[in-house]
């Protein structure tokens, strides 16, 4: 601040001044020793300000069950601290409210604005978890009295200022210009020679910087924009400076933001009346909340279908992902395992078959004479006919048994957990099936296949080494079946 302002300001003998109550609550809350007692005796005196203090405790902002009826029992609920803070508050507004001149507009606009921004303080403080609610209602009270001050100092120059500007964005611009310093500065020096706590002095110096140093001057300085939406006649415009500055200062979200605005709406009438203001409501800010509250429905509502559509096209790529690795595993024209994957199974089966010492039967199956069908009938009724052979296996044998196409007309089973002798009962129960079931019909006859099938069972009688092994046993089982006449199964190791 400069020099010369600071010279005229020690020396003006009408700036605002804490009346005496004040500078006597100021000396208890400076005293350690004080006692809840002597609080109660020092507030006791002003009648007008006991019963302040009986009406703040039964405000909203101190809801308790229990009505509170006389100057201990507030001083209870709201414990030393709180209550001197409180009374010091009260004390410095009626105080330089009994010096205001009556009809200046400008005066009437600053403490309107000092109550509104006392509220939002507080409220801020609350939703960031501070401690100090009271000193943050004081600071708040409190960080126009700069402008107290300069309407003291310089009625003829500032008054006139103060009743141009609408906004207090303006009105520090012009302080600046015209007095080389703003109305911030001021009340800074003047809480400092007031004596008042440093906190406070600190919150008033700071609380119209871009950059407060603590929370607890954050909270100041986003009050002034809050008090704003009150003021001004472009509320949607301070609503959206409000939620700028609580994001910059304090981290807030819009939500919170107007959250607290709510609470300033209820609240308001109660402490105006407090503090003996008159305040109304623009109604511009119901309808605003009305509006964001809808907003914030239907974002929510639009991040749930969102987030629904993700996870369905999500569900769809892994089931198409599904489908075609499926589809990979698969042969074409019969739709079970095919030659790559059946190897790939198979030698897991073989694994585990040796590790746990399991039988593991394994059948290569030929179809007899199936040359003649497509010489005799085409190749399309012969894919028929291996289309209808291989779903004949596969509604024959267990789910967890396993039919693979191994090449042209041969396919190969695995039956995993089963010894020579139950698989030779399953192959011969299929083979007699499959000589049951026509595969397909051709000018309304039935065509019926036989196959031949050599069996190998990796197990207690048998072990082979290696997976090939066991394929070539069953390869050589199938070529026996085959000499010895077809239509038959034969296992590698047992004569039947
Ligand atoms: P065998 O009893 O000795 O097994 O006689 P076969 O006629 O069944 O044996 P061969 O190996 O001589 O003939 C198999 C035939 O299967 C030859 C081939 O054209 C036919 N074939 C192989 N793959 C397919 C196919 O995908 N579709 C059709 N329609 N025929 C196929
Ligand atoms: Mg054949
Ligand atoms: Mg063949």
């Amino acid at each position: 601040m400069r020099a010369e302002l600071e010279a005229k300001l020690s020396c003006c003998r009408d700036l605002p001044s804490p009346p005496g109550v004040a500078l006597r609550i100021l000396a208890l809350a400076r005293d350690p020793d004080v006692v809840m007692a002597t609080a109660a005796d020092t507030i006791g005196l002003d009648p007008a300000l006991t019963a302040r203090m009986l009406r703040i405790a039964n405000s909203p902002l101190y809801a308790s069950r229990r009505r509170v009826e006389n100057l201990s029992q507030a001083l209870t609920l709201l414990g030393l601290n709180a209550t001197l803070t409180l009374a010091l508050g009260f004390s410095l507004a009626s105080g330089m409210r009994s010096r205001q001149h009556g009809d200046e507009h400008g005066e009437e606009r600053v403490w309107r604005r000092s109550i509104i921004t006392a509220l939002a303080s507080r409220l801020l403080g609350e939703q960031t978890g501070q401690r100090r609610l009271e000193e943050l209602m004081l600071a708040g009270l409190l960080q126009d009295i700069g402008v107290l001050g300069l309407l003291q100092l310089d009625r003829k120059g500032y008054a006139p200022l103060l009743a141009a500007c609408s906004d207090n964005a303006t009105l520090l611009l012009r302080e600046r210009e015209h007095f080389g310093c703003d109305h911030a500065e001021v009340g800074h020096w003047m809480a400092r020679h007031w004596n008042l706590p440093p906190l406070l002095q600190e919150a008033i110096g700071t609380s119209e910087s871009p950059q407060p140093g603590s929370p607890f001057e954050a909270c100041v300085a986003v009050s002034g924009h809050l008090a704003d939406l009150w003021l001004l006649e472009d509320t949607e415009a301070a609503r959206l400076r409000a939620i700028e500055a609580g994001h910059r200062l304090l981290g807030l979200s819009p939500e919170t933001v107007d959250g607290v605005i709510e609470k300033m709406s209820g609240m308001l009438p109660e402490v105006a009346t407090l503090f003996e203001v008159r305040i109304t409501q623009p109604r511009r800010i119901a309808a605003l909340l009305q509006e964001a509250r809808e907003l914030l429905v239907l974002r929510n509502l639009r991040e749930i279908q969102d987030a629904a559509r993700a996870r369905k096209d999500a569900d769809e790529f892994e089931h198409r992902a599904q489908r075609l690795a499926e589809e990979a595993r698969r042969d074409p024209l019969t739709g079970v395992y095919n030659r790559s994957q059946l190897e790939s199974v198979l030698e897991k089966e073989f694994e585990t078959s040796s590790r746990h010492g399991w039988p593991l039967s394994i059948a290569f199956v030929d179809l007899d004479d199936f040359k003649k069908i497509n010489d005799g009938w085409g190749h399309l009724v012969g894919d028929q006919v291996l289309r209808s052979f291989a779903s004949t296996l596969q509604k024959h044998l267990r789910s967890s048994d396993i039919v693979a196409r191994y090449g042209g007309e041969e396919f190969l089973i695995v039956l995993p957990g089963t010894d020579e002798r139950s698989a030779l009962g399953v192959m011969r129960r299929i083979l007699s099936e499959v000589g049951q079931e026509p595969m397909t019909r051709v000018d309304g006859r039935a065509l019926h296949v036989t196959f031949s099938a050599g069996l190998a069972t990796h197990g207690a009688l048998e072990q082979f080494t290696h997976v090939d092994q066991l394929l070539q046993a069953a390869d050589e089982a199938l070529y026996g079946a085959k000499r010895e006449g077809r239509n038959r199964v034969v296992a590698g190791l047992v004569e039947n």
